[in-house]
């Protein structure tokens, strides 16, 4: 996977590119990883990705692209997409920092997410998987706000709690929390508390070594989950 960075930061960007023409979709890879040769990828074709992002909802193209010396395959999907899941990386980042920061339920974060948006079990899920990464993030995110030279604000970072750690009845999960809040904390003085920490962070730290710290457990088809239809408030 090669990502393309030129089709927007979330889907919003990418609609409104697509619709004005200046949609720049596929950027060939440069370096084979499997073989090592370079200039060598061929266009192979695309595959369609349903995406949804609050109120949104878009079929995007993905390019394909095949190595001539060695046959390998490689795809360019936009940045803001998380590999096998529909919910971009933006709705992902709002729900985990939602629970992250303010006295809630998943039940009550997903009514946030838009009208077909993740089920409360769902962002359980993703609060866990980024609560379980935390720890290792923290310390990236926290040498990140040092080289910026950022320091304003960093004690007030370090004293973040999560305001629902008091629920968790998994041994070990408050922590996990406390340090998600932390993170979502240090991230908002790298960032200058955009609103959107999570997103954001997942995007800078793919772009700067390729981390991927969003990611889903399974391959989502594109029914809507629920049918109710409700009010997105985030996006
Ligand atoms: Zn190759």
């Amino acid at each position: 996977m090669s990502i393309d960075w030129e089709a927007g930061e979330n889907l919003a960007e990418y609609i409104k590119l697509r619709e004005s023409g200046k949609l720049n979709v596929g950027q060939r890879p440069k370096i084979c990883r499997s073989c090592s040769e370079t200039n060598c990828f061929w266009a192979h074709g695309s595959y369609c990705r349903h995406l949804e992002e609050g109120e949104l909802s878009a079929d995007i193209k993905v390019p394909r692209w095949k190595c001539g010396p060695c046959g390998c395959t490689e795809s360019s999907p936009p940045s803001f997409a998380v590999p096998r899941s529909r919910y971009t990386k933006r709705v992902m980042g709002a729900g985990v920092g939602g629970y992250a920061g303010g006295l809630t339920s998943y039940r009550m974060e997903v009514v946030k997410l838009g009208e077909v948006g993740p089920s409360p079990s769902q962002l359980f899920q993703w609060v866990k998987e980024i609560a379980g990464k935390a720890n290792g993030l923290l310390v990236e995110v926290q040498g990140m706000c040092l080289s910026a030279g950022k320091e304003e604000g960093l004690l007030r970072a370090e004293a973040a709690i999560c305001p629902n750690s008091y629920k968790a009845v998994v041994e070990g999960k408050s922590e996990k929390l406390d340090t998600l809040a932390k993170l979502k904390s240090f991230a908002g003085v790298l960032f200058q508390a955009s609103g959107e920490e999570f997103c954001r962070l997942g995007l800078l730290l793919l772009e700067k070594g390729g981390q991927q710290i969003f990611s889903s457990q399974e391959e989502m088809v594109s029914t809507p989950q629920r049918r109710k239809p409700r009010n997105c408030r985030l996006f």
